[in-house]
């Protein structure tokens, strides 16, 4: 049987240890910050977005719980190399994941390996560390200078 539980903590410790794309980009176009003062998670976002409107690359370097971390790792896993338009979509699915009813199985053919991360709705104080990422990435596309926060 599947067990999103097992999942969940493979996935986290796996991204959280050695995250993905983490570190500054040389060249970006767009870039911002966030922070959760819940948990105390900081991070920043480089963005290069070309032309097309493509998300060409995508970083983050910050500091922060595990969650925060592997979720920012697999946010940018996800939406590197896809339209800015894709990234809206997924941060709408995200959004209703982390905040629906714990009998809802995540759709996990458009949020693919995001939906582990449907394992904080159990522990709703982590919802926030999850979604720093994604709120931090909308500020950066919509070039806020403000830093996004949680709170
Ligand atoms: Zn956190």
């Amino acid at each position: 049987m599947f067990d999103l539980r097992d999942l969940y903590q493979q996935v986290i410790v796996d991204h959280n240890k050695s995250p993905r794309n983490f570190g500054k980009l040389s060249e970006c176009s767009h870039e911002a910050d966030g922070y959760n003062p819940l948990c105390g998670d900081k991070l920043h976002i480089y963005l290069k977005i070309d032309d097309d409107g493509i998300i060409e690359d995508v970083s983050f370097e910050g500091e922060g719980c595990a969650i925060s971390i592997a979720s920012a790792s697999l946010m940018t896993d996800a939406i590197k190399g896809r339209p800015v338009k894709d990234f809206e979509h997924l941060f709408d699915d995200f959004q209703h994941m982390v905040t629906s009813d714990l009998s809802e199985m995540p759709d996990d053919e458009r949020l693919g390996k995001l939906a582990v991360l449907a394992g904080v709705r159990e522990f709703p104080s982590r919802i926030k560390c999850a979604t720093l990422c994604w709120h931090t990435m909308k500020s950066a596309v919509q070039g806020s200078d403000q830093p996004a926060r949680t709170e």
